[in-house]
């Protein structure tokens, strides 16, 4: 048995998000290799019948197939639940799988779900057309209002779902209340924090039940693979989570987890430094569009809550042009430096419209009720210099006169 750290877990649940960073979860071959081992296997071998049945009846503990169990996955899920300060962890394909996982693991027919209206895209789909097919009916409000959320439970409300700060709107959601008012009525909250990571906002201190992530973003934060997460006690993923996972196979392949894992070893790094640069963008562009929606800028108008809840304003905001699509393409189309992509948390600053791209599905009525107008633009501040990024919007905003 090699020296390994990180074995002895009450001594590791003492360490702090940086060092969980690095070191949560690492477990260590015979070989000692300081980086994590990949295990690309999907099953596993034993030295006897006897092993194996052992294994597969619970009393013995080890790997039996890589949809069930893989030494590569398992560290990164240890290392997310360690950074987020919840029980346990599990990995999932990706960020909607995350999302698909949580709800329908816990949901069954004739139970209802009080959604946020303001959310990415796909999140909306889930609750707006897939679960009324199964007979689970949602009721979607502006979850900016306490009151709304309070007056949407219904005697068969099972979970409050929504993320903060909202995508692309930057709605800011009061976590704490709504977390406590959920307790008092037996609801469950999910709450889809990729917009932060545990670097910035961790709702599990503000009393959150489940956090579920697109380990896309932030976690891998470099564009590289899909995959995402489901935080919660060891209770809820043991007993609701894993039934639903572990037969209908979300599972996120060890590559990807690898690739995860060393992402999130600069993941504080890269979460304050680019909040800092979104900060320093933003308060260029404030003034110089008519509309700026950033949660770290005092203009916001839940700019204290966000800061009571954010350790930092995170790498996104958006603004609003009003010269519609056409003004917002051309700025766009005008950009050097800054890429026209719709993915977020990249350490390359990226730039989306989202009513033609990441919400152009929900179609134009949802758009407008979200807040989602034609000249709304969403960005990503990327690790570059920020002075670079802003020649390269004071161009941009030039040439389509502003
Ligand atoms: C990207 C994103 C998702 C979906 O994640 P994928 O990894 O792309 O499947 C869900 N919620 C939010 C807020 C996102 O930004």
């Amino acid at each position: 048995m090699k020296r390994t750290t990180g074995q002895n877990r009450a001594i590791t649940k003492t360490w702090r998000p940086a060092t969980q960073a690095i070191r949560g979860g690492t477990v260590r071959t015979e070989f000692g290799e300081t980086s994590e081992a990949l295990f690309l296997t999907s099953g596993y071998s034993y030295d006897c019948a006897e092993d194996v049945a052992a294994r597969f009846a619970g009393e013995q503990a080890g790997m039996t197939y890589s949809r069930l169990q893989n030494p590569t996955v398992e560290m990164l899920e240890e290392r997310i639940a360690l950074m987020e300060g919840a029980e346990a962890c599990r990995a999932q394909a990706t960020g909607m799988a995350a999302m698909t996982t949580a709800l329908l693991c816990q949901l069954s027919a004739g139970d209802h779900v009080v959604a946020a209206r303001a959310a990415f895209g796909s999140c909306r789909w889930l609750t707006d057309s897939l679960l009324p097919r199964f007979g689970i009916t949602s009721t979607t409000i502006d979850s900016r209002d306490n009151d709304a959320w309070k007056a949407a439970i219904q005697p068969n409300t099972k979970v409050f779902f929504f993320e903060t700060p909202a995508n692309p709107t930057m709605d800011i959601v009061d976590i704490e209340y709504v977390c406590t008012l959920a307790k008092s009525h037996g609801i469950t909250t999910v709450v889809d924090n990729a917009f932060c990571s545990s670097v910035i906002q961790r709702p599990m201190d503000f009393g959150a039940d489940v956090v579920a992530y697109s380990a896309t973003k932030l976690m891998d934060g470099q564009g590289r693979v899909l995959a995402g997460a489901v935080c919660g006690t060891e209770k809820w993923i043991n007993e609701t989570l894993l039934p639903f996972q572990r037969n209908t196979g979300p599972n996120l392949a060890p590559f990807n987890a690898w690739v995860v894992l060393k992402g999130l070893e600069t993941l504080e790094l890269r979460a304050m430094r680019q909040s800092e640069n979104a900060l320093a963008v933003g308060k260029f562009m404030e003034g110089r569009v008519p509309t700026i929606l950033h949660p770290g800028l005092e203009s916001h108008p839940q700019y204290a809550l966000a800061k009571k809840q954010m350790k930092a304003c995170g790498p996104i905001f958006s603004f609003i042009l009003d010269g519609g699509r056409r003004q917002a393409h051309d700025l766009l189309n005008a950009l050097e430096l800054i890429d026209i992509s719709n993915n977020i948390g990249d350490s390359r600053s990226l730039m989306t419209h989202p009513a033609s791209t990441t919400h152009h599905n929900m179609g134009a009525e949802a758009r407008e009720a979200m807040g989602i107008g034609e000249g709304m633009l969403r960005i990503n501040v990327g690790l570059e210099d920020p002075l670079d990024l802003i020649d390269d919007l004071d161009r941009a905003l030039r040439k389509v006169g502003l």
